[in-house]
């Protein structure tokens, strides 16, 4: 997407706005101040205008006017129809997708019937840069099958940095039931090879578990093409989804004989409305639905991925990789003096859509950069500050911006009038 050699000015992040073959959809979402920069569009995406629209539409006639009869006219069938758009952003063919419950909820029925597909095997392998939900989650489904499985950390390089990628091949042996990793690393977008680490598993017997909640949408993926065995993920980040929005689940088509979720509820039973007295699960993926869907939500997943499908994944990655480089580069010529460090890959193939800064007064310098700069971009401990680019919506002359308002804040001292406690939500 380059046009000439990098350099700092506001000019030159213009004219790659005005390269941008995907600009145009910046004006598909909801932007009430155009002056606030949003580079957090990787833990909540912004509101797509069509979702208001068919959030209104969803209320007043389907249920205002249709009332029950909305399960007939395409309620019943919305997990799979959009998990079907969800599969073909992630190179899932239909019938492998289902939209529901969270991600945390999902990652539960995958890991425990990942454990079940390998019932002699007592080593889970994660690593210790994971999302917290996603240890919680294996740690609970450990337990709940009598606490014998060891649950094997791969430790990072740095405390937050990359993962010890050694460690990791030698982690997964012939006694590893599970490999369960994000696919993107929440806090420094690490990207991992799925691809390799799912063929290294599979060498060694095990079930490999990836949640994309930080790469789906921004990240492109072949998951039956790799032989992936289940994945979860978000739709309330780079799916601009709307806030709890369902997330989803994907079940390779291989395993739909033999996988069962642990939660035996009656959307996913065969023939729910038989309302027989003992479970029999449904076939394929509807298996792993467990009750009435959250329909309002549901249907706002439909609209939030639409712009998404549309632009098409591989341009999103070529734009999301054109901007993360080029936040890199300016963080280095801008930032690096004032104490600012990368702590995201600079090779763009180990790398997913937000930039990690570490800075040792990061906290102060994000509560700064929310309330006196109209920057938002996001804080996780201990000193990392996450800019989030959006490709559908983050333009190239807010990321100069936001560099720009950050350098400010450090040379005017603006962050130091705010105390080291931490809010609530970071
Ligand atoms: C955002 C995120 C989650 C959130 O899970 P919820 O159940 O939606 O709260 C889980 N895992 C990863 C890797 C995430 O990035």
């Amino acid at each position: 997407m380059r046009r000439k050699q990098f350099d700092v000015t506001s000019e030159y992040a213009e004219s790659l706005d005005a390269a941008d073959k995907l600009a145009g959809y910046r004006e598909r979402f909801v932007i009430s101040d155009p002056e606030l920069i949003y580079l957090d569009g990787n833990s909540l995406g912004r509101l797509p205008k069509a979702t208001i629209t068919q959030q209104s539409e969803a209320v007043r006639q389907q249920w205002g006017e249709r009332l029950i009869r909305g399960w007939n006219d395409g309620w019943y069938d919305a997990p799979r129809r959009i998990g079907d758009r969800i599969g073909s952003l992630i190179g899932a063919a239909p019938g492998q997708v289902a939209v529901a419950d969270s991600t945390s909820v999902n990652l539960f029925k995958a890991v425990l019937a990942g454990l079940r597909l390998r019932p002699g095997r007592k080593r889970i392998v994660t690593d210790s840069i994971n999302f917290p939900t996603d240890l919680y989650v294996v740690q609970g489904a450990a337990e709940l099958l009598g606490g014998e499985h060891e649950i094997v950390r791969v430790p990072s390089e740095h405390d937050e940095g990359t993962p010890d990628l050694d460690e990791l091949v030698r982690a997964i042996d012939g006694d590893t039931a599970v490999v369960t990793l994000s696919h993107v690393t929440f806090k420094n977008g690490f990207l991992y090879d799925m691809e390799a680490i799912t063929e290294l598993a599979h060498g060694q017997g095990a079930i490999v578990v990836w949640d994309l909640s930080h790469s789906v949408g921004a990240v492109p993926m072949l998951l039956d093409e790799w032989g992936v065995d289940f994945a979860v993920g978000c739709t309330y980040k780079y799916l601009n989804s709307g806030p709890g929005a369902p997330a989803f689940i994907y079940v390779n088509r291989a395993l739909h004989g033999s996988a069962r979720s642990p939660i035996w509820g009656w959307f996913g039973r065969k023939n729910p409305f038989a309302f027989a007295l003992d479970y029999e699960p449904a076939p394929g993926i509807t298996r792993f639905l467990a009750g009435t869907p959250p329909m309002l939500s549901l249907l706002a997943v439909e609209s939030g991925i639409a712009p998404t499908l549309e632009a098409g994944m591989s341009k999103i990655r070529g734009k999301s990789v054109a901007q993360t480089e080029y936040l890199i580069d300016l963080v280095d010529a801008v930032l690096a003096s004032d104490g600012f460090t990368v702590a995201t890959p600079r090779v763009p193939e180990s790398r997913g859509s937000h930039v990690a800064l570490r800075h040792s007064e990061g906290y102060r310098i994000a509560r700064s950069l929310i309330e006196d700069m109209k920057v938002i971009p996001d804080f996780r401990e201990p000193d990392i500050i996450r800019f989030g680019c959006a490709p559908l919506y983050t333009t190239f002359r807010e990321i100069w911006e936001a560099v720009d308002r950050t350098r400010r804040v450090v040379t005017d001292h603006l962050y130091e009038k705010y105390s080291d406690e931490r809010s609530e939500v970071t």
